[in-house]
């Protein structure tokens, strides 16, 4: 039985399925959603992607993205200078910022040490921290990469660059989440729990 197939949707549910985590169902789901709109509400939509991509680069400081030269966070002057915060991805950034617990600088690496992957450090934004922390007015670098093999061998490559340099480095506490029971977590996450416990 010939299926019935109109190429200009075929196209518009491919693009849409091409992305991470979108199955068929999600895209053809997106793809009429489209379809259903006013053609200016279609053309707003296919606006914010074109305008996303030519207007959002990475921060000249911290690799971070923005839209300006210099990023929100490294143009704040109230901002404690001499602490960077290193994390993979800028979705990181997010997640540190909504703490509120933090008022220091970052720096965006954009991935981790992966040999399986053939990401090696060149491929990282790892020369531009060096670069940061030359002038010597950054004391401590927290590594907040995720608790992963890669993870920790980026936190640790980058470690042994920092250090002599005379700064200290930091790594996160990973353990229970809250909310979490002890009889549930993974050996990795308990042992992290004890490592990174603290006096009361
Ligand atoms: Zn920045």
């Amino acid at each position: 039985m010939p299926q019935y197939h109109v190429a200009p949707l075929d196209n518009l549910v491919d693009k849409f399925e091409s992305l991470q985590g979108i199955g068929h169902k999600s895209a053809q789901r997106a793809a009429y959603q489209i379809l259903n709109m006013s053609k200016e509400e279609a053309e707003k939509f296919a606006k914010a992607i074109i305008e996303a991509k030519e207007k959002i680069h990475y921060c000249a400081v911290c690799c971070n993205l923005t839209d300006s030269e210099v990023c929100e966070i490294c143009k704040n002057e109230a901002r404690d200078r001499s602490v960077i915060c290193v994390v993979e991805d800028p979705r990181d950034v997010f997640a540190l910022e909504k703490t509120n617990e933090f008022n220091i600088l970052y720096h965006v690496l954009h991935g981790a040490i992966s040999p399986l992957s053939g990401v090696g450090p060149n491929e990282l934004r790892i020369k531009e921290l060096l670069a940061r922390v030359s002038d010597g007015s950054v004391k401590e670098v927290i590594m907040a990469t995720n608790p992963t093999v890669e993870g920790e061998a980026t936190a640790m490559y980058i470690s042994r660059l920092l250090k002599p340099l005379g700064i200290k480095v930091t790594r996160l506490a990973y353990g229970i989440p809250v909310g979490g029971d002890l009889e549930y977590a993974d050996e990795v996450t308990l042992t992290r729990a004890i490592e990174g416990r603290r006096e009361l």
